[in-house]
């Protein structure tokens, strides 16, 4: 029954340990679960703000870029050469094109109408040179015509008549004095006041001048007027003075083609870059044509960015009214970038790519295909009407990223807690554990010690029942059967006498003080204690210690008590002639006490169960001996505490030896 409830109570303790364990872990899992579906809302949540916030401030950059290029546009005063203004926004501002129409709509630039008085007047001289030179083909007729012509007082036809002079030149195989007298007019001396018809026409003589050279083949001479005159053409084009004639748009493209194709093959470094601005001009001035002929000046969105239809690739039209005039900037793609820069500043090197398509849905700056959905979207400021600006994440979900982060520390956390648990968990199932077993002890031990206190007490009763009954032969038997009764008295009193100790060893109770111990005190100690006994007994006791011992950890009375229990055994189970032996010597770090008899042994099955608690071997002598089977197993308890080890070998009928071993000393040892 009392087993029955103690299984039960430890079944309860158990359960209620498994609750306390339990109970929490689950409930802290069921936390942790509800905690990261709510992190991944915040952090989303959290994110958007964040990204909104950058969204605005990109917004309010484009905004105040585009006021200063507003402001910029604003301060241009184009009636003093367009040609300034044109330079300044294509080279330096990254426009594709630009038309200036003047406040009331009429076309400033580019300039798309004839040069007046290019053209020549019917019945004059030059115009009889054209006819011999053209449609009569008397080029020697019409060389003497041009030769009178080229020092007419007229600069413009003192310029063409040279140069239709040194065309015939040519024609007529003189092509050496075609080119120098082509030279004269090609760098001739402006006049006082320069007209486009006289500009137009120098230009026409440096067009001639190249193709001349060209036909005569490469001379030094000839590279080096090449040269020059490829530079007159490049540095006339779109020149910045305010002094300079204006050619008309279509000119300027024809002499920038030829002086294109005139550089094309030269590796010059400067020459290098007039090419390149010049293929910039040269691109910029056909897109403003192809602006000015189609877009109207004054009507449409104004300060704004519109698309054009003027190229298939997106192109921007801006129109502006500044005070003297009315602008139109043209943008590609490329040169829409700088006016989006603030997006580029806001999104650069964050988790996020952005997009931006303009009001018809074309890509115009950002990352043009990016991966995944965007995750948010915002309109661009009013400059940039129906523009769209997308986010997107570089690289997956940064919402996952983010919320993973967080729950990963939710999670390390929670494990943590619940290894924690777990711990606790185990030190209070050992603890219980310990308990238990402690009490099932003591249990067994009242069990055992009741069962073997009834023995001694059943034959002391018996004795003296059948003295009272007087059931003796005689005296001495009455003396024998008192003797008896004494002896188990005895026995009886042992037995209590060691309950104590036991007991409390049984606790754990039983502090030892372990410290560095002389094992020849111990010695010393534990032999006074038995002489008087050994004495008694007739028993022969032979010491042997070994000179200069190490110290042993020990606590000294714990094995003296040992000693005097092995040496009070082999005492007590040697029979007539009573040899004892105690030696001890030092063994590889250990200090050995073998304690040695000739007495009746033990037998092999007997050898471990000895250090049992009440084990008593079964033999006539053993039953003979004062014992109570505890001396053994309060040997091996006190021995164990020592960290140390018991053995015994014996043999029936020869004598046993019980060795044991306890580590030296720190002093000593390492
Ligand atoms: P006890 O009080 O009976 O001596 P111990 O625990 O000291 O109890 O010993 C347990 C049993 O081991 C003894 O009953 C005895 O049979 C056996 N024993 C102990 N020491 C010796 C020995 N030196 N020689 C033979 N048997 C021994």
């Amino acid at each position: 029954m009392a087993a029955f409830t103690t299984r039960r109570s430890q079944l309860q303790w158990l359960a209620l340990l498994a609750v306390a364990v339990v109970l929490p872990t689950v409930s802290l899992l069921w936390f942790m679960s509800r905690v990261i579906a709510n992190e991944r809302l915040v952090v989303r949540q959290k994110l958007t703000a964040l990204y909104q916030d950058k969204l605005i401030d990109a917004s309010a950059k484009t905004e105040s870029l585009f006021a200063a290029r507003l402001a910029s546009l604003d301060k241009i005063k184009p009636a003093a050469n367009p040609y300034a203004l044109f330079r300044r926004l294509v080279l330096e501002e990254n426009c594709q094109g630009v038309v200036v129409w003047d406040v009331d709509g009429s076309a400033v630039y580019p300039q798309l109408v004839d040069v007046a008085g290019s053209d020549t007047p019917t019945g004059s001289l030059l115009a009889e040179a054209r006819q011999q030179e053209f449609a009569r083909k008397q080029y020697a007729e019409a060389a003497q015509l041009y030769h009178q012509l080229s020092t007419d007082s007229d600069p413009r036809v003192a310029v063409t008549a040279i140069v239709g002079w040194s065309r015939c030149l040519s024609r007529l195989g003189r092509p050496e004095e075609a080119i120098d007298e082509c030279q004269k007019a090609a760098f001739a001396v402006p006049p006082d006041r320069e007209d486009a018809a006289w500009r137009l026409a120098v230009e026409n003589a440096r067009l001639l001048l190249l193709s001349l050279l060209k036909q005569a083949g490469p001379s030094p001479s000839h590279s080096e007027i090449l040269h020059r005159t490829v530079n007159a053409l490049g540095n006339d084009l779109y020149h910045p003075a305010g002094d300079r004639a204006l050619l008309p748009a279509d000119q300027n493209l024809f002499i920038a083609k030829k002086v294109l194709e005139a550089l094309r093959n030269s590796n010059a470094a400067e020459d290098a870059k007039t090419r390149d601005k010049l293929e910039k001009l040269a691109a910029a001035e056909e897109l403003s044509i192809a602006a000015a002929e189609k877009l109207r000046p004054l009507t449409g969105q104004f300060d704004g960015f519109f698309e054009t239809d003027l190229d298939p690739k997106p192109v921007y039209g801006l129109r502006h009214r500044s005070p003297s005039s009315t602008l139109l900037v043209l943008l590609s793609g490329t040169g829409i970038t700088p006016a989006l820069s603030g997006y580029h500043d806001a999104f650069a090197g964050s988790e996020s790519a952005y997009r931006i398509l303009d009001a018809a849905g074309n890509f115009a700056a950002g990352t043009p295909q990016p991966e995944g959905k965007s995750f948010t979207t915002a309109d661009l400021p009013a400059a940039f009407p129906g523009w769209k600006v997308e986010l997107y994440f570089i690289g997956g979900d940064v919402f996952e990223k983010a919320a993973n982060r967080q729950i990963a520390v939710y999670v390390w956390t929670g494990i943590l807690v619940i290894v924690l648990i777990l711990i606790a968990g185990g030190f209070a199932t050992q603890a219980i554990g310990k308990q238990i077993r402690l009490n099932r002890m003591k249990n067994d031990f009242i069990a055992t010690v009741s069962h073997e206190l009834k023995t001694p007490l059943a034959s002391m009763r018996l004795l003296v029942d059948t003295l009272l009954e007087g059931n003796v032969r005689d005296e001495a038997q009455a003396k024998e059967y008192l003797r008896l009764t004494v002896k188990e008295n005895e026995r009886l009193s042992r037995m209590i006498e060691n309950f104590p100790t036991f007991s409390r060893m049984e606790r754990n109770k039983m502090a030892f003080t372990i410290v560095d111990t002389k094992p020849a005190a111990i010695a010393s100690d534990a032999i006074e204690s038995v002489k008087t006994k050994f004495a008694a007994h007739n028993c022969h006791l032979a010491v042997d210690i070994a000179d200069d011992l190490p110290e042993i950890q020990a606590d000294h009375d714990a094995i003296v008590t040992v000693l005097v229990n092995l040496l009070d055994n082999a005492c007590k189970y040697t029979t007539d002639d009573k040899r004892v032996s105690l030696r001890i010597f030092p063994d590889d770090g250990f200090v050995c006490f073998v304690v040695s008899d000739n007495g009746i042994g033990l037998a092999r099955r007997h050898l471990r169960k000895i250090f049992d608690r009440f084990y008593q071997v079964d033999s006539s002598l053993a039953r003979k001996a004062e014992g109570c089977g505890l001396g053994l197993s309060i040997v091996k308890f006190i021995v164990d505490a020592h960290k140390g080890k018991i053995t015994v070998e014996s043999k029936p009928g020869r004598g046993s030896a019980f060795t044991v071993r306890l580590p030296v000393g720190r002093k000593n040892g390492d």
